[in-house]
């Protein structure tokens, strides 16, 4: 049976991309060897690398100006690293509070130098993207969260923003068209919407480091990774490799211009059926909605039985909604076919048929 995977993250990736990535488990580049057990200093594996971090300048149309590299640790080791390498000893960081993710960055950045949060939208538990706020220009730069994964928000138009726009793009790299230059700096943890879980993108703009005056640990040092070429210390290759054959699936079929009309259609698909269906109701603020991660309620709880039964007979799997906000998501990401976003909505369908009044 067919599966329909919205899982949160990691999530879905292209099965061509699956197909490869365990061919090269066994036999990398025809070389009869695996990709595991290859030196990362390799040709064939420095191409890899090399690759890896073009196409994403490419798919953000930016030049020499920006340096990209890949580390472990997460998304969430970002959280530190960010105000450790821009946050300077007399400074201070804004920050943007839309949810858990940004509010373990907040957290981190406490640790490090002075943080102000300068909008937040946990007055209404996360459900919108605060808008019109004041940036105060004498910050070291403003910290925002593009898709809020767990609440199903999304920011539809970036903040004019006169200090170093820094933006964890985790749950919609790639997703959608921005304009890269506005920022100085991008991270994404690649197991949402690029890659498996293991590697994390960091795109930066290198004329806003080296300005903290602090003395730097290496491995928390972005200088130290852009000047070892990305691979200061032996690098996550495989995630690393994977993520790649993900850029170049999505680079092959029409890149970000291809990508963003499909998942148009999906989010459009999915979220005219929540309105229409009596059965449910949608929880962010209509106009904040994510086109990644969509969220929902039953109108009647005491039915959840019922409609997990009908989902789950449909092969879908990962729709629950975060622990923390219960109800339903799916996330829509990249390699997520608009055949199973039609099978949920038939789903849901067939639910108010059966359980409507
Ligand atoms: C998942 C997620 C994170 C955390 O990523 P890790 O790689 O698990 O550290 C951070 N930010 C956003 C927006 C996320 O969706």
């Amino acid at each position: 049976m067919k599966i329909h995977n919205f899982s949160a993250g990691p999530g879905i990736l292209p099965q061509e991309v699956l197909k490869q990535a365990a061919d090269a488990c066994i036999n990398f580049d025809n070389l009869n060897l695996s990709l595991l057990e290859i030196s990362h200093r390799s040709k064939n594996y420095e191409a890899t690398i090399a690759e890896a971090r073009q196409i994403v300048k490419e798919l953000f149309e930016v030049g020499d100006e920006y340096e990209v590299f890949y580390l472990g640790g997460g998304a969430s080791l970002q959280f530190a690293m960010v105000p450790y390498n821009l946050l300077r000893e007399s400074g201070t960081a804004a920050y943007v509070n839309t949810g858990v993710w940004a509010s373990k960055a907040i957290k981190e950045a406490k640790l490090i130098g002075n943080t102000s949060v300068i909008a937040s939208s946990e007055d209404k538990k996360f459900s919108y993207i605060p808008k019109g706020y004041i940036i105060p220009t004498d910050a070291d730069y403003l910290h925002i969260t593009s898709n809020n994964t767990i609440y199903g928000t999304q920011i539809k138009e970036f903040p004019k923003c006169p200090i170093p726009l820094v933006c964890d793009m985790s749950s919609d790299i790639f997703s959608r068209t921005v304009n890269a230059k506005d920022f100085s700096l991008i991270y994404a943890g690649a197991q949402k919407n690029m890659g498996p879980a293991g590697s994390t993108m960091v795109m930066v703009k290198k004329d806003i480091l080296g300005k903290t005056g602090r003395k730097m640990l290496s491995m928390l040092d972005y200088q130290v990774h852009i000047k070892g070429g990305s691979m200061y210390n032996t690098p996550p290759v495989f995630p690393i490799y994977v993520s790649l054959l993900t850029l170049r699936w999505l680079k092959k079929n029409g890149g970000i211009k291809w990508i963003e009309k499909i998942n148009r259609q999906k989010a459009d698909a999915l979220y005219n059926e929540i309105d229409r269906n009596s059965m449910f109701v949608g929880t962010a603020a209509k106009e904040d909605r994510s086109d990644m991660n969509v969220c929902f309620l039953l109108n009647k709880p005491e039915l959840e039985v019922d409609f997990d039964k009908l989902w789950k007979d449909a092969g879908i799997s990962g729709i629950r909604g975060h622990r923390d906000v219960g109800g339903y998501r799916a996330s829509l990401y990249n390699a997520l076919p608009i055949e199973s976003v039609n099978v949920l909505v038939e789903t849901m369908q067939a639910f108010e048929k059966k359980f409507g009044s």
